[in-house]
């Protein structure tokens, strides 16, 4: 059988690890193209040598001397950016991951979308600053494209062929961080440490601190707004302690479908490049438990007054959207 041509852009990263460790069990189907990362050279080098991987890119100055400098070098192409792209992708991939963190992750995934044949994107504020121009890029190159965020992902399987204005109401449901039940009078004593634990994903430091405030919802918000093309008043945010519901969509035909799987991003990646391809992953049963103890809730605006920035975000495309993504990455 053709193996599957795949790339991951933040391969070391907590997607792009998560995407690796199934690469792993099923290396007789894939061929790992390019994997790319800003200055982590040693887990790139040891994800290189498992997949005996071609082309790198190594964004950190340092990390690309180091890199250039090594044995590795003799076997492997070395690049510090994606300006050699069209030389490393001869031939389409059949799979792209965008897991970049931050604006870094616009520009790779833009000039790589007319290089594969699925553009699977979780670096989210590319999407939240971009969308119309990966959009365009989608269309033009006919590339489809996966969610990879959870809440989308999620929207995405429940539409399935539906359109988009068959929904009447969207929920995406908001886990509430490590402080939903703590008293808000403490919150000026929290320190970055006891905000970094989330206690349901493992995920990198940008978004383990976003979910902390539920920053992360107003993004994900802006998110499902663009990727469905939907209106800021279909759209609702509920908290929900189990992160067991991923979203709920209710139809305009009164139908409202629920996708639920355990707080695992292995779930959605493993199903975004399995999609046509039937396979089946080892998941835990169904908790009966859990589904019985919901507890999906409105958010407390009083303790998460960041969700107030939804009300006074723009109907149609603007700088707005950008900018509030650039200021958390520079508060940070
Ligand atoms: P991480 O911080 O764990 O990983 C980021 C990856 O991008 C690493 O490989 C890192 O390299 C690389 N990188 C960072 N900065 C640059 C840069 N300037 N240029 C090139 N490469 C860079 O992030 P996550 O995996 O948690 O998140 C990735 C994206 O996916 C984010 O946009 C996030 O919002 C989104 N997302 C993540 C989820 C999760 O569960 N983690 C869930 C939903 C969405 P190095 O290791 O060398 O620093
Ligand atoms: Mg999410």
């Amino acid at each position: 059988m053709i193996k599957k041509k795949i790339s991951i852009f933040g391969s070391t990263g907590s997607i792009g690890k998560s995407l690796i460790n199934i690469l792993k069990k099923d290396k007789k189907n894939f061929e790992v193209v390019l994997l790319t990362a800003d200055k982590n050279y040693k887990d790139l080098i040891k994800q290189a040598k498992l997949f005996n991987v071609k082309n790198l890119i190594i964004k950190n100055e340092k990390s690309y001397n180091i890199l250039k400098n090594s044995p590795l070098s003799k076997k492997v192409n070395i690049y510090k950016d994606f300006t050699k792209i069209k030389k490393i992708f001869k031939k389409k991939n059949d799979f792209i991951m965008s897991a970049i963190s931050g604006l870094s992750g616009l520009e790779p995934t833009l000039i790589s979308i007319k290089h594969t044949k699925n553009m699977l994107i979780a670096n989210k504020e590319s999407i939240i600053c971009g969308w119309n121009l990966i959009e365009k890029e989608l269309k033009k190159n006919k590339t489809n494209f996966i969610p990879i965020d959870s809440e989308h992902f999620s929207i995405f399987s429940l539409l399935e062929n539906n359109r988009t204005d068959s929904i009447d109401k969207v929920y995406i449901t908001a886990s509430g961080g490590p402080f939903i039940d703590f008293p808000k009078k403490k919150f000026k004593k929290i320190s970055p440490k006891e905000a970094l634990k989330h206690p349901s994903w493992q995920m990198g430091k940008k978004i383990s601190i976003d979910s902390a405030t539920l920053m992360n919802k107003v993004f994900e918000v802006i998110e499902a707004k663009k990727i469905f093309n939907l209106d800021y008043k279909n759209i609702s945010i509920l908290t929900h302690p189990n992160s067991y519901v991923h979203s709920i969509i209710k139809f305009n035909n009164g139908l409202t479908k629920v996708l639920i799987h355990d707080p695992d991003m292995t779930i959605p990646i493993f199903n975004s490049i399995y999609c046509t391809n039937k396979k089946n992953i080892n998941s835990k049963p169904l908790d009966i438990k859990i589904l019985n103890n919901l507890n999906l809730k409105k958010v407390d605006i009083n303790k998460f007054p960041l969700v107030n920035l939804i009300k006074i975000l723009p109907k149609n495309n603007s700088l707005f959207e950008p900018i509030i993504t650039f200021f958390s990455i520079i508060v940070l």
